[in-house]
């Protein structure tokens, strides 16, 4: 982590649990000590709403001279794989982050198992024989105090010895749990004697088939953040109701006093941020995969071309609140062109090519065109651009018969060629549907970029590639994955709510030749058309380029 980015987390206006921990600090708690963790389960790739959580338990550690862990939560044996255990730990390091630790709930199993013991022994767990039914059914309701389970008053020895037998594997699935003595009347049903252990004969990632019962969420991830020693346990609103459990099982355990807080969710418009969901689309093949450009994940923004700066300042702009809001997909994409825009090389790129002749240039002339790789940056340099008598233009910035405010070239009409000449088109040809496909053309030989003194003032300049050394590339250009802006939302299947536009492939489109040896992970702006990164399926010879954003923001202005 560079020192830059502590200096800019310190100077970052404070949110309420910068409060929260400001106080403490100045109360001496833990010492002064700011030790936080991030915690994901390994069942899927992170998200963009992740991403908001990885910054803010990074971003308060690094704010306060604190720690901060990557835990993987990797306590539910059946959905896990060490695939996501690998692409968190580089989607993590890839944000910018680099944890104090890393560490697995499942390496806890044993003390997490010793833990369980403990509360048997003092009185505050039961092995229960009930159904999940009839638990369900003697849980009461919000009004209603709940019932005692007929198992409720074991003895310390009955049940250390049925707990110890469950672990040894002697009863079936579903036959026998742990549970607290919690509190039947309670209001928060949560406390209702809620179970920390269940039987399951499943093999674990890490663990194999070294155990057949795997302790609850309530059961793992305080203790977790306990033996960690982690003073601020920062999750989602949701875990609000658990808050009450996790400060119990840490008092009846007695052990370090970590503590719960709780932010509100991120979701982004035009966006699904559920793992469940994304490996719906994943699955069902409606993606490439799950680092397909269009995916919110963060190893498919890496894949198009987003910045990890650009996804922090994304994420401290959103900031921290405790109701739940839908953040504009805008505002991430600003984020990256804002970025972009200081790092991205320039280049020249034609998507739909239409050939243009310049019949007063010689045939057999080459000249240099000199252009710089990045007006943003003066340590970016310039690069040589071959200009020859015959180049492609844009079909676009082509139209025979123009509207009053169509501002390029048409017949007899002038056009600045970017670094290059002043062009005027002569005449059209065109094929047998009448589409033109040549545009004959003659240049002025004086108005040469940086030394024009033609004295002529073309209403428009347009991008260029010469055609005698252009190369072929496939462009890929990205669109919103979704149609409404909210699809989690929607009475809608999210399925049904795919555009079916999000991926335009441009088989045909004509490079600048400095381009060819562009390499993944690579940044460039193609004058006009947007930011582009070559893809990993990319090699010389065969360019692939994902479009990572447009120039300007086209859905605000459709919108309004
Ligand atoms: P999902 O529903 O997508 O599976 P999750 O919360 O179950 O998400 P975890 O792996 O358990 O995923 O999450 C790891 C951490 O990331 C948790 O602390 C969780 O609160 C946080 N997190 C997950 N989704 C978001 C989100 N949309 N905004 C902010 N934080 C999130
Ligand atoms: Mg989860």
């Amino acid at each position: 982590m560079t020192t830059e980015l502590i200096e800019k987390e310190k100077t970052e206006s404070n949110n309420f649990l910068e409060e929260i921990i400001e106080q403490d600090i100045a109360a001496g708690k833990n010492g002064g000590r700011v030790h936080t963790r991030f915690p994901p389960e390994p069942n899927g790739y992170l998200h963009v709403g992740h991403a908001t959580s990885i910054c803010l338990n990074f971003g308060l550690a690094l704010k306060y001279g604190g720690k901060c862990n990557l835990r993987f939560d990797d306590t539910n044996p059946v959905t896990e794989d060490t695939e996501y255990v690998d692409s968190i730990l580089a989607d993590v390091r890839w944000l910018g982050f680099e944890p104090a630790g890393v560490y697995y709930a499942s390496d806890y199993f044993p003390r997490l198992y010793e833990f369980a013991v403990d509360l048997i022994k003092k009185g505050f767990a039961y092995v229960d024989d009930s159904t999940a039914e009839q638990i369900a059914a003697l849980k009461g309701t919000p009004t209603e105090p709940g019932k005692p389970s007929p198992y409720r008053d074991r003895s310390v020895e009955e049940n250390l010895d049925l707990f110890e037998r469950m672990r040894k594997g002697e009863f079936p699935e579903g036959s026998k749990t742990l549970r607290a003595k919690g509190d039947l009347a309670s209001s928060n049903m949560i406390m209702r004697d809620p179970l920390l252990y269940r039987i399951k004969f499943a093999h674990h990632h890490r663990t194999g088939d070294d155990w057949c019962i795997y302790p609850m969420y309530d059961m793992a991830h305080g203790q977790s953040d306990s033996i960690e020693h982690i003073t601020h346990s920062i999750c989602t609103m949701e875990f609000i109701p658990h808050r009450e459990l996790y400060d119990w099982c840490i008092e009846k355990l007695d052990i370090f006093p970590s503590k719960q807080y709780e932010f509100a969710r991120r979701n982004l418009s035009y966006t699904i941020v559920s793992k469940r969901k994304l490996l719906k689309l994943v699955n069902e093949n409606h993606v490439r995969g799950w680092d397909d450009p269009r995916m919110p994940t963060i190893s498919a923004m890496r894949r198009r071309g987003y910045t990890a700066a650009a996804i922090r300042e994304w994420a401290r702009r959103v900031g921290i609140a405790k109701r739940e809001i839908l953040v504009e997909l805008s505002l991430l994409e600003f984020c990256v062109r804002e970025d972009l825009n200081k790092i991205a090389t320039r280049s020249m790129v034609v998507l739909n090519p239409l050939k243009v002749v310049i019949t007063n240039y010689p045939a057999d002339k080459r000249e240099l065109m000199e252009m710089g790789n990045n007006p943003e940056d003066p340590n970016a340099g310039t690069r040589k651009l071959p200009f020859s008598n015959e180049i492609w233009i844009e079909q676009d910035d082509f139209m025979e018969n123009p509207p009053p405010k169509f501002f390029r070239l048409s017949p007899g009409s002038l056009a600045r060629l970017k670094g290059a000449y002043i062009i005027q088109c002569d005449e059209v040809i065109k094929d047998a549907d009448g589409n033109p496909t040549e545009l004959r053309c003659t240049y002025f030989p004086e108005s040469r970029s940086g030394s024009d003194i033609s004295g002529l003032k073309p209403k428009t300049t347009i991008h260029w590639v010469c055609a005698n050394c252009g190369i072929p590339a496939e462009v890929r250009l990205y669109d919103r994955l979704f149609t409404v802006e909210d699809p989690a939302n929607d009475e809608r299947d999210f399925l049904e709510l795919i555009n079916p536009d999000s991926l335009k492939v441009v088989p045909n489109a004509i490079a600048e030749a400095n381009l060819a040896e562009a390499m993944p992970g690579e940044k460039y702006q193609f004058l006009r058309l947007g930011y582009f990164t070559p893809d990993p399926d990319s090699k010389p010879g065969k360019l692939v380029f994902n479009r990572t954003v447009t120039l300007k923001d086209a859905w605000s202005k459709a919108k309004g």
